[in-house]
Order: C-alpha cells, then structure tokens, then sequence
C-alpha cells in the first residue's frame, strides 16, 4: 500500500522529515495539501499575501515532485475531513507530516489521527520545523527552561552533527494527477507580492538565503538593529512556511561562526517550546499576575497606532511599513510593541491581533512571545518598570531618521535634529518648512513622560502580586 505525506508549513521537497520517513518506509508516496478552510475562511480579508504566498509555493513544490515522477494532490476543505477521506480513496494506511506546536494545530491532528484509527490507520508525527522540540532540552531539574540564556546554552550543549543533519529524500512517487485550484478559485484575489519582491517558495528562499549567506551573515551582530540598513536576512516568511530547511540554516550559521544569528534561530525553537509546553500562553498572561493589569480602553488610540499616526515618527514609519509590505524589522516590532502597551496603555492582545493579520511571516509562537515580552507578562520579558522612550529609541537606532524618511514622507524637509520628535520645532520653523504639526503630521498622541507614570501606577498591581 502506498503512503501519504500531509504537507502544511514546510513547502519542499528535500530536507523534510515526514517526506524522508514516508520515504524510508519502501512505499510509493502520495503528496498532498489542503487549502484548509477552517483558516481560510476566519482570514479577515480575501486579498491576503499569505494564500498567495502559499499558493506560489505550491505551484514551486509540485513542479519539483513532478520532475521525480509525482506531484502534488491539493484539496480545499476542512482538513480535518479531507485528509481522512484522501487516503480512504488512495488506500492508505499510513500518513506522514511534521508536527505543529500550535494548540488549535494540534487538536486537528489528534481528531484526524482518531479518524484515520477506525480504519487502521495511523498519523505519524515527526520533528521537522525545529531543532530541538517538546521536552528535549530540560533545565537540571528536569523542566522546561523559561529564561532565555540557559536554555540557549543548553541546547547549544546538547547540539551534535546529526541534529542538523539533512534528511535524504530519495523514492518512489506515483503520480499525481495535473493541475491546482487558482488563486480565485479559492475565492481570493491577487496582491501585491510581486511589486514587493517577495517572491514564494524554494526559489524565494535561496535567493535570499544565498544573498545573506554571501555577505551579511557575519555584520549581522553590528547591522541587526537598524531599519534603514539592510542588516537581516528577511528569511521569516520562508521559516514560515517552510520553503527552506532550519537545518540547513542551523548548519551554515556553525560553519561561518554567525553565533549573533545563530542565537536568533534559537529564539525561535525556545518560543515554540514555550508554546507546546505552556499553551495557556495563547491567550493568558505567561506570568498570570499580569491578567490582573486593567488596561485602557480607547479604541481611537489603538486606531492611531493600526494607522501609523500616533506623532512619534518611528512608532508610525514602523506602522506603515507593516501596512505596506506586511514586515516590519524585528528592533521596531519592540519599538511599536512597547508604545502600544505602555505609552498608550492598550492591552498587549490587540497589538498581537493586528501583528496576526498583516505579518506576512506571523507565527503565533513568535508572535505571542514577541508581545508578552514587549508586555512584561511574557516568560524572560522586558522587566515592567523598563519602557522603551520611543524618541531615544528613534535617536539610537535611526540617528539621520532615513527610515522614518522613507515611510513617513510628509516629514521628508524636518531637519535631522528635530526628525525624532518634531512637535520640539518652533512654529515659524514648521511654517517655513511647509510642515505644520497638527496639520501635516499629527502633534504626539500621549506625553512621554506622562503616560511612563500612569504606566508604572498601571503596572503596580504586578509588583505588589510578587
Ligand atoms: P533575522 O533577524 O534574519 O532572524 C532569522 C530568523 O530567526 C527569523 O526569520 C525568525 O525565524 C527567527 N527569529 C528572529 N528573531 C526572533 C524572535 N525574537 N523570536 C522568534 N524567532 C525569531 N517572528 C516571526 O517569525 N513571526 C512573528 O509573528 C513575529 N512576531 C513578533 C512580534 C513581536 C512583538 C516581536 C518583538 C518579534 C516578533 N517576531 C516574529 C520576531 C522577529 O521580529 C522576526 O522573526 C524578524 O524580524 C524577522 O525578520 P528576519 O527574517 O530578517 O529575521
């Protein structure tokens, strides 16, 4: 009987756990995906990068596994129900995939492995998006770290050649029969992908992958932290959705010593971690004295942040640029994520909603770690009594304001010495520049100063919690 692989976020054809165990069984192997309707249709929009970013992995993946004799079977259904029927129609017993840490992911595996049990079959689970997973790498003590640095150490102490070692994905593939749904047929229209660059699939993925592998993988320490250079690898969509191999990066990121880097991509293992391992996260405070925190309620300041016109000019380039090409650079991800919950005083959720519906590369493991650590209330987290000063953050990490420029053009003539914070310039000086604040560009929705006070009295109910 032939075998079925189940593909989900790791869109390629080498280097993959399920295809390489699917593989190694000596069975013919199906392929198959499934535009899932029970994520498509919760999307808030039906023009959305991320359907068409999957769709032109698709189309990238299928014409690889053609070439070796197979292809891929796409389906549009509820996944729960399609892949029990397709390998009934196949007569398969055996189906593959790579294990997804996400809770709501979980359960659909668990419902379809039970479906698949009342005729004898089985769901296999491998390690794939990760290099270390689950309960793998243990504090002395025997639990799951929860502060960075000694999990990070640990894993690198744990560490061998095999852990991120390629899988071989070598076999037979019967074929599949031509052709997938359109984007339209799937009920969503074209975006602006192209325009952007971002260009899908494995072929995306090493073109970026060669690009910051060829130079910039070793200023990355020195780069890392400013906007406007071209400093970072941009490689999160493709981790995303699996059009390269974390292996592959884990290995290159050892072999030219780029630990700066290397330390990123254990960030990410460690906040899958904390996702399997403490669930809860998803929609509750980590540290859960922080769910007794009253938030602010005003929908016109979460409006102002959504829209990049809060008056500080980096919270609001870093806005637009999120809604302009659905990323936005990691030092201003802390930078908006900080204003929004302790300069506007909004609860961490509704930043990490928006962040949900226009990150290209959003990832509720990353997401929700990123946020709850901006909140304070987060495993390893900003200390709450720490808030970023977006102005200083503003003269750090844009000194000449060429990011700000970039994306907030009304502020193109303010001088270098006002571009942070240009409410602090004269009247006569806005008059003659043509850019009057209040007018032009919005005066600054809150005072610094003040709502760091409000923000510490907001906060106080944490600190008389421990
Ligand atoms: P690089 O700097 O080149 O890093 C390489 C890779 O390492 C990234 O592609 C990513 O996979 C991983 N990585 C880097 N930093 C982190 C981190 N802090 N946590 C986990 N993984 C990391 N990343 C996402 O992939 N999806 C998200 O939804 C997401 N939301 C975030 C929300 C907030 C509030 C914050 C502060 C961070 C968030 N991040 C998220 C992490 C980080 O900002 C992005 O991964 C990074 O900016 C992507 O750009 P890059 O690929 O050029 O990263």
């Amino acid at each position: 009987a032939p075998a079925l692989v189940w593909f989900r976020r790791d869109l390629r054809d080498h280097d993959h756990a399920a295809l390489a165990a699917a593989l190694a069984s000596g069975r013919p192997v199906h392929c198959a995906f499934v535009f899932d309707r029970d994520i498509l249709d919760a999307l808030p929009s039906r023009t959305d990068r991320r359907v068409e970013f999957i769709h032109g992995s698709l189309l990238q993946l299928d014409a690889a596994l053609r070439q070796r004799g197979g292809g891929l079977i796409v389906r549009h259904g509820h996944a729960g129900e399609e892949i029990p029927r397709l390998a009934g129609e196949l007569g398969v017993a055996e189906v593959y995939a790579n294990r997804d840490y996400e809770p709501a992911a979980q359960a659909r595996d668990a419902a379809v492995d039970r479906q698949l049990a009342t005729t004898g079959g089985r769901l296999h689970l491998l390690k794939d998006q990760v290099i270390f997973e689950c309960d793998e790498v243990l504090s002395g003590a025997g639990r799951p770290y929860t502060v960075f640095t000694p999990y990070k150490n640990a894993w690198r102490k744990r560490l061998s050649t095999a852990d991120h070692a390629p899988f071989t994905t070598q076999g037979r593939f019967p074929p599949a029969p031509a052709g997938l749904p359109t984007l339209a047929e799937l009920g969503f229209a074209p975006t602006d992908l192209p325009e952007l660059g971002i260009v899908p699939g494995m072929a995306g993925a090493r073109r970026l992958w060669d690009e910051f592998r060829a130079g910039r993988i070793h200023r990355y320490g020195t780069l890392r932290d400013f906007p406007a250079v071209k400093g970072v690898s941009y490689l999160s969509v493709h981790l995303r959705f699996g059009t390269i191999s974390i292996r592959e990066l884990v290995s290159a990121a050892l072999a030219e010593q780029a630990d700066a880097w290397l330390n990123e991509l254990i960030w990410r293992d460690f906040y899958f971690m904390i996702l399997d391992r403490f669930p809860q996260v998803v929609d509750r405070a980590f540290k859960p004295e922080y769910d007794a925190i009253r938030w602010a309620d005003w929908p016109e300041g979460l409006a102002a942040w959504q829209q990049g016109r809060t008056g500080y000019p980096l919270v609001d380039a870093a806005m637009r640029q999120l809604n302009h090409s659905g990323w936005m650079h990691n030092r201003l991800r802390m930078v908006v994520a900080s204003f929004l919950c302790k300069d506007l005083g909004l609860d961490w959720r509704l930043g990490e909603r928006y962040f949900a519906e226009r990150l290209n590369d959003f990832d509720l493991a990353a997401n929700n770690g990123g946020w709850q650590w901006a909140a304070s209330s987060g495993c390893d987290a900003q200390p709450w009594f720490r808030i970023f000063n977006p102005v200083t953050q503003s003269e750090k990490f844009d000194p000449d304001g060429k990011f700000i420029r970039r994306y907030v053009p009304e502020l193109a003539r303010v001088p270098d010495k006002y571009i942070h914070a240009p409410w602090t310039m004269g009247r006569l000086e806005q008059e003659a520049l043509g850019v009057v604040i209040g007018r032009d560009y919005p005066g600054p929705i809150v005072d610094h100063a003040a709502a760091r006070e409000k923000t510490l009295a907001r906060y106080a109910v944490v600190k008389k919690a421990v």
